[in-house]
């Protein structure tokens, strides 16, 4: 009886050490399997996926967390929370890193009720952006989508109203977020023209067309340089050969004007 029931715990103990071995080889196989996945792409940061045939233009998007080629489209996903500091960020889970009380320049400035969520945006956008002739309205949401990954949105409050009030709750960055939490810009994204230059590539508009910042070859850009939609044809250090683009301007419309350039794409919450 003593040696059957000696024999009977070793072999649990044996079926319990092979059980493990099993585990530890499902684990394995398990962290082998994204790695093959992702093989064929690159990442220009920690957080973005690139999949292979995307043009480098893209890949400014630092904010993104994939980027890829779709069929004629190039799709861009971001959480669409930004990486620069807010008064917006008071009572978040990101408030100990990324709290700044308002220390901007407009003395009207007061926070709205809203505070910073983060999303799973999805912006697909034609990689050839073609002129459309029905140069369709903008919608109230995102309209673009920018560098760390933040929407652009147009220049019109709830109901079409112009910004005259809301603008009072832009943070020192030019953005705000929305009853939802959604921060968006409807202005110039100061953090993104301190980093990367006033001339610089700050996005894209839904249409495929890139969004430019208030300088160009050293000359401020007002509303008088630009066609009704907000942009104008040149080129660019990122397009030699020529491209429509969006400028970002001091005034109302600022960022986009009466409708899409171009046919736009689609964004997805
Ligand atoms: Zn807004
Ligand atoms: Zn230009």
């Amino acid at each position: 009886m003593k040696h059957t029931r000696l024999f009977t715990t070793l072999s649990g103990l044996t079926l319990t050490v092979g059980l493990l071995a099993f585990a530890a080889c499902q684990t394995t196989d398990s962290t082998v399997l994204p790695t093959t996945t992702t093989t064929g792409t690159t990442s220009t940061t920690a957080t973005t996926s690139i999949g292979t045939g995307v043009p480098d233009v893209y890949k400014k998007i630092y904010g993104a967390t994939e980027i890829y080629v779709e069929g004629t489209n190039i799709v861009i996903k971001t959480k669409g929370r930004p990486d620069h500091k807010s008064p917006y960020y008071k009572g978040t889970q990101w408030e100990s890193s990324l709290y700044e009380v308002y220390n901007g320049t407009n003395a009207k400035f007061g926070v709205n009720p809203n505070t910073i969520s983060e999303f799973s945006l999805t912006f697909k956008i034609p990689m050839s952006p073609q002129v459309d002739a029905s140069h369709s309205a903008t919608p109230l949401g995102s309209t673009g989508v920018s560098l760390n990954g933040v929407a652009f949105f147009n220049q019109y409050a709830a109901m079409n109203s112009p910004l005259t009030i809301e603008i009072n709750g832009f943070d020192q960055y030019g953005g705000h977020p929305q009853q939802q939490g959604q921060y968006h810009y409807h202005v110039e994204p100061t953090y993104l023209t301190a980093q990367k230059g006033k001339d610089a590539l700050l996005g894209f508009l839904l249409d495929g067309f890139p969004v430019y910042g208030p300088i160009e070859s050293g000359k401020t850009i007002t509303n008088t340089d630009l066609d009704k939609y907000h942009g104008h044809t040149s080129k660019t250090a990122d397009y030699p050969n020529g491209i429509y683009h969006y400028h970002v301007t001091a005034e109302d419309p600022y960022i986009s004007g009466s409708g899409f350039y171009g046919k736009a794409g689609t964004v997805t919450q």
